[in-house]
């Protein structure tokens, strides 16, 4: 195609990462965002003022004047910019966590009805959220499959998490979707980020992420995140507003700056997972490995046609259970044992004892979160070193004869 590029031109997603959400800063004359604490905004034009508020209480994503930095926030509105661009979504809207992104989309859907259908495994607090009762919303628990059963005319809302956390199942989305008939699927997307998975492309109608994980990407940031169509974002901003469960600016800051390197992160991670899943499934100590880019490790075959690739965690079963799987911890010197995930360095925890510890125990079992199952999230290192670490962190000699480990990591580049 022939011809200057115009603003409105799509870009393909590492160009959109570096660009979006920097539409004004020409008109500034800056280079770099600016970070905008301001908590009020002068306001000697009181019409403007009253005008912003109006809009702003209707759900308005922008207005004359912010106000009052609980409404708005111009850093924040970078982000949320750059990150719906990346989504393809028409607009995102930011939280001070994940779990205060599904919060606000729970109570937004409390308004349309007072039923959601929930698919485990779940983010251990998003699981203990909706089983709380909390919110007072009635949650039917079921599979990717029966979702069309669950539904009933209340249901406000199905929420579905893919790749599953911990054990990395991938659901498909365009079936969740077709049984959800008209019923808005809500995907925590935070495993996969958008440079893996789009799943607006497939008939989701709002994406969430924690943002804490990859999109923040350096461990510094706690921050939710929700992508979706113009009415979604109305009702979420109308709860933002209400219930005060915003992003700092300085998070907000940090996040848009990580987005340009997420592609390039995302990629980087997921070939040393493939690396080291491929090591674990050789070692004699390591029982099942769970990776979507291993054989049977994506019984749909949705890496290819929902995924970009098979994503940069993966799990694993030692030999021994949670005594062994303690020692793992302890040895680990490379790799950091903690919770989280997405960071540019490899961290390793343990599910049933620690992110998924508050799930209930029975349906912790169903869903394979077995006392010797460790997760790994893989960072940037070396991925031989990682795998150095991690063998004598398992404390016996491991093989991968037999895999051509270097041919596997390259296919999936
Ligand atoms: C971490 C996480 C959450 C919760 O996000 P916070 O930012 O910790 O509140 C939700 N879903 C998934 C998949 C997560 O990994």
């Amino acid at each position: 195609m022939h011809g200057r590029i115009r603003n409105s031109d799509p870009l393909a997603l590492e160009s959109e990462a570096v660009h979006a959400g920097r539409d004004d800063l020409t008109a500034l004359g800056v280079h770099a965002p600016p970070l905008d604490l301001s908590t009020t905004y002068p306001l000697h034009d009181l019409q403007a003022g009253v005008d912003s508020l109006d809009g702003f209480a209707d759900g308005a994503a922008s207005a004359p004047s912010p106000v009052y930095a609980r409404l708005h926030n111009p850093t924040v509105a970078r982000f949320e910019a750059g990150l719906a661009r990346l989504e393809g979504a028409a607009e995102a809207v930011a939280f001070g966590s994940g779990m205060a992104a599904l919060t606000a989309a729970l109570l937004a859907a409390r308004q349309r009805g007072g039923h959601v259908v929930a698919c485990r495994p779940l983010y251990g607090t998003s699981d203990h959220l909706l089983a709380s009762g909390l919110l007072g919303l009635e949650v039917t628990w079921c599979s990717p499959e029966e979702v069309g059963d669950a539904r009933r005319a209340d249901t406000s809302l199905v929420i579905v998490e893919t790749p599953g956390n911990p054990t990395l199942e991938l659901v498909d989305l365009e079936a969740v979707v077709r049984r959800a008939g008209p019923v808005p699927v809500l995907v925590d997307s935070t495993f996969a980020t958008p440079v893996l998975q789009r799943p607006l492309e497939h008939g989701a109608a709002l994406v969430l992420h924690s943002a804490t994980k990859f999109l923040g990407g350096h461990g510094d940031v706690i921050a939710g995140v929700v992508a979706c169509g113009p009415e979604h974002g109305r009702q979420l901003r109308q709860v933002r507003l209400m219930t005060g469960a915003l992003l700092h600016p300085l998070g907000a800051y940090l996040l848009h700056r990580g987005l340009p390197t997420l592609p390039s992160r995302v990629r980087t991670a997921q070939e040393g997972a493939c690396h080291l899943a491929v090591r674990l499934a050789g070692h004699p100590a390591v029982g099942r490995v769970l990776y979507p880019g291993l054989p049977g490790g994506d019984p749909l075959n949705l890496v290819g046609r929902q995924m970009r690739g098979p994503g940069a965690v993966l799990a694993f079963e030692v030999a021994g259970g949670f005594e062994a799987a303690s020692r793992v911890m302890r040895e680990v010197r490379l790799m950091t044992p903690a919770v989280s995930l997405g960071s540019v360095d490899t961290l390793i925890q343990h599910p049933a004892g620690l992110t998924h510890r508050v799930v209930d125990a029975e349906a912790r079992r169903q869903s394979g979160i077995s006392a010797g199952l460790l997760r790994v999230s893989v960072g940037l290192e070396d991925p031989e070193d990682l795998w150095r670490d991690l063998e004598g962190a398992l404390g016996a000699p491991g093989s991968a004869a037999g895999i051509d480990v270097r041919q596997t990591a390259t296919a999936l580049r």
